[in-house]
Parts: C-alpha cells; sequence; structure tokens
C-alpha cells in the first residue's frame, strides 16, 4: 500500500496512466495534497520532467 510521502497517509487518489507503453502512475494524498509521479508499481519516483519527457517523445 502507497502512502504520502509527505504526511504518510495512505488515502490517496492513484491514476495509471500510459503515455508511451510505459505506465506512470499519478497520485494525489486526499489528506494534505501533495502530488506525485511514479512508475506503475509505485516503486520509483518521477520527476514531473521525465514524465513529461515520456509524454514528448510519444
Ligand atoms: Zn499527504
Amino acid at each position: 500500500m502507497s502512502t504520502c510521502g509527505k504526511c504518510k497517509s495512505s488515502d490517496l487518489v492513484q491514476i495509471e496512466l500510459t503515455p508511451v507503453g510505459r505506465s506512470v502512475r499519478f497520485s494525489t494524498c486526499r489528506a494534505c495534497e501533495h502530488r506525485w509521479w511514479t512508475t506503475a508499481d509505485g516503486d520509483v519516483a518521477l520527476e514531473l520532467r521525465d514524465v513529461l519527457d515520456l509524454v514528448a517523445a510519444a
């Protein structure tokens, strides 16, 4: 179960997107509204610019 890196809440909204055959996951914390991107398995944090690079490469 993923938790917010900021407030540790597990009350998250998670959306998976596949811009270029590689899934990424956008997560939003409902408790503090922190937002972040990870790979689809949730293991690797992505910077927004990494996500934009993936989209731009499509
Ligand atoms: Zn939070």
